[in-house]
């Protein structure tokens, strides 16, 4: 097991603090967000310690990928909320403040006054081509 000493959810995946556990197995834990957005906010870590998604081997962001269904029907079983969202920040620019990778499930309720920046733009002519060449290019690099 990776852990950092100074890291606060490697420290709840080792009991070294306190938290509200709700499910775990031999490589994720999911617990209460301490600071809920809105009442059953879930976090789900990793027990090791990778700072983003991008450090994930294949195997551990399988299995956070799958349990991301089952999380979010527990949390709709138990909240009665209407809907919920997934949040992964990434980097501090992102809104990341635990460098340690996790998945916020955010329980979504009719006039929860939560709200949800989404500021769109648009593309250039010849921008949205250039990027998606790109992109293609990144997806097939190996590893
Ligand atoms: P992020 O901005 O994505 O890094 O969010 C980190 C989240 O971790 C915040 O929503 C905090 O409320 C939550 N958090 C930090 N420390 C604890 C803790 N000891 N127990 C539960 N949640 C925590
Ligand atoms: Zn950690």
């Amino acid at each position: 097991m990776s852990r950092n000493p100074e890291c606060v959810f490697c420290k709840i995946v080792s009991v070294e603090i306190p938290a509200s556990v709700v499910y775990e197995d031999q490589t994720l834990l999911c617990f209460l967000d301490f600071n809920p957005l809105s009442p059953g906010h879930l976090l789900i870590v990793t027990r090791d310690h990778y700072a983003t998604l991008t450090e994930l081997p294949s195997d551990v962001s399988s299995k956070l990928g799958s349990l991301l269904p089952l999380a979010g029907k527990a949390l709709i079983e138990v909240t009665g909320a209407s809907g919920f969202n997934v949040l992964c920040n990434n980097g501090s620019v992102a809104g990341q403040i635990v460098p340690h990778v996790h998945f916020h499930l955010i329980p979504r309720f009719d006039a929860d006054g939560l709200g949800y920046r989404w500021s769109a733009g648009s593309y250039e002519e010849g921008k949205a081509n250039q990027l998606a060449a790109e992109y293609q290019k990144a997806f097939t690099k190996p590893s």
